[in-house]
């Protein structure tokens, strides 16, 4: 375990480094005459935009590529959320210097949080890279591109405060054809004093819903059965006709606003066969409008995303993220009063963060212990520069000790896990396909309402059904069972 997380702050399900899984544009080729090649990093949020960026760029004469040989422009779409994710892009660079030397007319972009925030200095630092876009600037690209066709770099890194591309359909990048995600929010207000989204994703704005409930029903109608929400705090979508801004709709009042808990019971009467997700909930935010609205529609899926970050009260007081442990706790109680013992509760847990003491660090094991968790993402703390916390505090935490925490969250998450899985042995849950099992072709996989993988035999099922799965079986990762009638 120590050597498995010797360099490694951010793991993913299958214990692989979040920041290095990334995803790349599937092959779309409707003869246009140039092709794009994009890398995604990061969270499901730059996942989704590199969508939006294929939708954009398409319409200007662009096919997707899954093969950088084929590719006339490179983006990588990137994360800053702490160093080595920035180091990953930095060496993808490097390695995309040999082709552009091979071809110079290649054109090389940084897309997404790195390009926000070191803008015109990744041109000075970088200098295999040709153009530079924020998250905010992507319907600049076909200008930004010319520019470069005409022999300039170019570089927009503008923040709107009300850009939510709204309009644009995303071509589907990575997807199953099963689930898919959808945008809802951009930005965060949040100001966590570890974060660096504020930063390079700017002020929180709600997408228009009706948007949004179109782009849910058009995909139902192509045969996706789920549908994700996205947004770094779901819970504080705001939106009214009049403003889409949330902190200038809370200054200014408007009327009919629609909040999280409306949009989701729209997004679930869609059809009862469309399921709806949504990530991430905000402790301080998710309200019981929200869990109450979860039970009433069964096609919501119960299963919540809900990171505490520390179980430190203090610790949290300095991460600014507005509860206390015994908030916290209660929040996990209400979800438990309100939804069951079913629902699925995950977490996101940081060790190490400034001034965290071995009992500040205890304290973060034993609320695992009392909420036990379904399912963590684990990181160590990276001091990102801009942050409140490299302005306020000492990142004095040691390497080691930050690792060593990491080492025993993880262990303690990977028992939790386990347990979780256990409670479901004999159970029979309704799954929705998404297709063939990581191991075997014989097998399918599909999820639960509350996200648990389950794995079954195929035995002429498809992807896209809803089948019963009985578990009899499991391990930390995955529900193992057969269909039943
Ligand atoms: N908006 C979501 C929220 O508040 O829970 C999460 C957004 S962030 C992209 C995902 C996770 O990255 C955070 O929940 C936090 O655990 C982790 N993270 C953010 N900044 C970090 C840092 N400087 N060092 C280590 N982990 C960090
Ligand atoms: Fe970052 Fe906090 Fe906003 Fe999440 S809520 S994106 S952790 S500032």
């Amino acid at each position: 375990m120590a050597n498995l997380i010797e360099d490694i702050g951010i793991l993913g399900k299958d214990g692989k480094e979040l920041c290095e899984a990334y995803h790349v544009s599937k092959d779309v080729n409707t003869g246009k005459s140039r092709k794009l090649y994009i890398e995604s990093y990061g969270c499901q949020m730059n996942f989704s935009d590199s969508e939006i960026v294929a939708s954009i760029l398409q319409k200007e004469g662009y096919d997707t590529t899954s093969e950088v040989a084929l590719a006339d422009v490179v983006f990588l779409n990137t994360c800053s959320i702490r160093e080595k994710a920035e180091q990953t892009v930095r060496n993808r660079l490097n390695h995309f210097s040999g082709l552009k030397k091979q071809r110079p007319e290649l054109i090389v972009g940084v897309l997404g949080c790195m390009a926000e925030r070191l803008k015109t200095r990744l041109l000075e630092e970088e200098k295999i890279v040709d153009l530079v876009a924020g998250p905010d600037a992507y319907r600049d690209l076909p200008k930004l591109l010319a520019q470069v066709d005409d022999g300039d770099k170019a570089v927009n890194t503008f923040l709107s405060r009300e850009e939510t591309y709204a309009d644009i359909s995303p071509v589907r990048l990575n997807s199953n054809g099963v689930s898919a995600f959808i945008s809802i929010m951009r930005g965060c207000d949040n100001m966590c004093t570890f974060c660096v989204v504020p930063f390079t994703r700017g002020r929180e704005r709600s997408r228009d819903p009706k948007s949004i409930v179109a782009e849910a029903a058009d995909l139902f109608q192509g045969g996706y059965r789920e549908v994700t929400l996205l947004g770094q705090n779901v819970d504080s979508y705001k939106w009214s006709e009049a403003e889409n801004n949330k902190a200038r709709l809370e200054k200014k009042g408007a009327d009919g606003v629609v909040n999280f808990a409306s949009l989701l019971e729209m997004v679930a009467q869609i059809h009862p066969d469309l399921r709806v997700r949504f990530s991430t909930s905000h402790p301080k935010d998710i309200t019981d409008e929200v869990l109450h609205t979860m039970a009433r529609y069964e096609n919501i899926c119960k299963y919540i995303h809900l990171p505490v970050q520390s179980g430190s009260s203090r610790i949290l007081e300095m991460m600014n993220r507005g509860y206390s442990r015994e908030w916290y706790v209660g929040k996990v109680q209400r979800i438990r009063e309100i939804l069951g013992e079913a629902c699925g509760i995950s977490s996101d847990m940081i060790t190490g963060f400034c001034s965290e003491t071995e009992v500040d660090h205890e304290e973060t094991l034993s609320l695992m212990e009392m909420v036990k968790f379904d399912y963590a993402y684990m990181f160590h703390y990276s001091e990102r520069p801009g942050t409140l916390a490299e302005k306020k505090f000492s990142d004095d935490v040691p390497q080691e000790v930050k690792k060593r925490r990491l080492t025993e969250v993880i262990e303690k998450q990977s028992q939790h896990s386990l347990m979780r899985n256990r409670t479901d042995v004999g159970k029979v849950y309704q799954v929705l396909i998404e297709g063939p099992s990581k191991k075997s072709a014989e097998q399918l996989q599909g999820r639960n309402s509350a996200n648990k993988v389950i794995v079954f035999p195929a035995n002429g099922h498809r992807r896209g059904q809803y089948v019963h799965v009985k578990v009899e079986d499991c391990t930390g990762a995955t529900l193992i069972g057969k269909v039943v009638e």
